[in-house]
């Protein structure tokens, strides 16, 4: 489940006072467990989604909403957008979203920004992005600190899946400067579903889960096994084209055009309205996830001039439309490299800003089918907020191993343990149906954990007598029924080439039917009871072995063999 730990050695656990942080390159959290519940706390300012963002004025420095206002009147000593140069060369950084920011530096192949960060009249410092990262991450521990009212010592902290060892190890080097120990760095789309599956009413279960996390600057999607409470991930894709920076220049875009409209001038030609042009259009932008209308209105936008104007939903979907695709292009794209199809996913779990926004739920609606739960304020009653569920699924974590020795951890976490075996196919019991047919009841899913133990009970045929019970391997594959031609019926109509006999509007159904593969195992129960069942256990040793017991339900005996791996 997790990939890495701190290096430092660290408080003893008794003394530790522990949260979660996500630490996005667009915003941060930060959160803590009371009760078992995760809580994400609130800043200074009242913002639970604090921009990653420091700035300087002055010599002095801000952070979170202070800092992002500071971009239009202090851009270049406010450090934007860096979290996703930690330990990275400069050669390899892309800084498209700092070019209304402190722009990043070549120092020596590193990156670095030049701030004012003494004083104004002062001269620039060079902050290194572990630097940067240091001072922001000290920020959010004081918050926490503050709201705790006890000094954090210790984080679990969230982190893309394409983070790389060196990313992994700088981010834990700019927490321990930061006087921060790291618990553990847990994988984004885990503690999002992590802080799903914590919730009291959720049962475990085995599910596959597809995390789509979309952010400010990148949007992440991972296809995850959940079997038994242990998570696997089957697939990830990471896509920078498509995400919430994306949809705020459409937005900018439109509005631009508008005011070209009225004063002949461009407000993206000069960097200062174009930063107030960007700050509102993502207000505006949020307001949209909300009501079906909203405001844009900015006051002495460029050359002087006001401008205020009024955009509905509909019109926002259509100038998005573009971005809008993407997502849904994203999620199919990875469902398919993990061989998989939209029909075997559970649960949608959407996480990140831009998963606020209805459209996005509405279309990925629209793509599974009425059995998947998509998880989101648009189309779910029970969803989490989307931009807390990192930082909730981080703590629950730091909570769960707090009184671990930062030895233990780093053993429990180590690859070979958490690398484990899972089993290719599923394995599944063969019954006789009702019209003599063969019928697969599966019970333990493809991409399962080993070790792992799975039991159904399945029903004797209705006088009892010997039950013959036969175990095997399954496969699912995907059933396409096409619509029955219509016939026509010209003498109903009175018109042959009447359009309404088309059958362009029914849909071909999908569906998925398992097939049934090898057989593993034969038994028989003998002389079950009149009404009675008999229970099937599997159960898959680390190495793959797998023994199966069948036996009658609260009768005695049963029948027992042992598979090799
Ligand atoms: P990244 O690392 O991709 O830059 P992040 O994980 O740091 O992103 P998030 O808070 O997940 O940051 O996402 C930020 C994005 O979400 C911003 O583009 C922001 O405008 C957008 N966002 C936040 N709230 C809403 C909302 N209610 N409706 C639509 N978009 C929103």
């Amino acid at each position: 489940m997790s990939e890495s730990r701190g290096v430092k050695p660290g408080p003893e656990p008794a003394d530790r006072v522990v949260i979660g942080i996500t630490f996005g390159n667009s915003n941060s959290s930060i959160a803590f467990t009371v009760d078992d519940k995760a809580e994400v706390i609130a800043n200074e300012d009242g913002d639970r989604q604090i921009p990653t963002v420091l700035s300087y004025v002055d010599g002095d420095e801000y952070y979170g909403a202070q800092a992002k206002a500071f971009l239009v009147r202090n851009p270049n000593n406010t450090v934007a957008y860096f979290r996703d140069f930690l330990g990275k060369d400069f050669k390899s950084i892309d800084p498209t979203h700092c070019h209304a920011a402190a722009h990043p530096q070549d120092t020596a192949g590193t990156v670095c920004f030049s701030v004012k960060d003494k004083g104004s009249e002062d001269e620039p410092s060079s902050v290194s992005v572990s630097e940067a990262s240091t001072r922001f991450l000290r920020r959010l521990v004081t918050s926490a600190s503050e709201y705790l009212g006890k000094t954090v010592t210790s984080a679990v902290v969230s982190v893309p899946t394409n983070f790389n060892d060196r990313q992994r190890e700088a981010l834990i080097k700019a927490a321990n400067d930061a006087g921060l120990e790291v618990l553990q760095l847990i994988s984004d789309p885990v503690a999002a579903a992590l802080a799903y599956d914590a919730r009291p009413e959720a049962g475990v279960e085995d599910k596959i889960v597809v995390v789509a996390d979309l952010g400010g600057t990148r949007s992440d999607v991972a296809v995850v096994a959940s079997r038994g409470g242990m998570y696997t991930i089957l697939a990830t894709a990471h896509d920078y084209e498509f995400s919430g920076v994306h949809l705020d220049q459409v937005l900018m875009d439109h509005f631009a055009k508008e005011f070209i409209k009225k004063h002949s001038s461009d407000p993206r030609s000069n960097p200062k309205s174009l930063a107030k042009l960007r700050q509102e259009a993502e207000a505006t932008k949020k307001a949209l996830s909300l009501g079906s209308n909203a405001q844009f209105s900015v006051e002495s936008l460029a050359d002087g001039f006001d401008f205020s104007s009024t955009i509905n939903r509909i019109r926002y979907e259509m100038v998005g439309r573009k971005v809008f695709e993407g997502f849904n292009r994203l999620v199919e794209g990875v469902i398919k490299k993990a061989g998989l199809d939209v029909l075997d996913v559970n649960e949608v779990i959407m996480c990140g800003g831009t998963s606020h926004t209805p459209r996005i739920a509405n279309n990925f609606r629209g793509i599974f089918p009425e059995s998947t739960r998509i998880l989101a304020p648009a189309t779910s009653t029970t969803a989490i907020n989307p931009s807390e569920l990192q930082a909730r699924g981080a703590a629950l974590q730091a909570s769960l191993i707090q009184e671990y020795e930062a030895a233990d951890i780093e053993q429990s976490t180590h690859p070979c343990v958490t690398t484990v075996k899972h089993i290719a196919n599923a394995i599944g019991v063969v019954a006789v149906g009702p019209n003599g047919e063969d019928v697969f009841t599966p019970i333990m899913q493809a991409e399962t954990a080993a070790p792992a133990r799975r039991i159904v009970h399945i029903a004797a045929p209705t006088p009892g007598g010997d039950v013959f019970i036969k175990v095997v391997e399954g496969g699912t594959h995907i059933k396409v029924t096409k619509p029955e031609p219509k016939a026509k019926d010209a003498t109903e109509n009175g018109d042959e080439d009447s359009d309404f006999d088309s059958d362009e509007d029914e849909e071909e159904k999908r569906e998925k039917v398992w097939k049934i593969g090898t057989q593993l195992a034969e038994a028989a129960v003998k002389g079950v009871k009149k009404g009675g069942k008999v229970e099937v256990m599997v159960n898959v040793a680390a190495d793959l072995s797998v023994t199966i017991t069948a036996r009658e339900v609260g009768g005695k005996g049963g029948v027992r063999g042992n598979l090799a791996a």
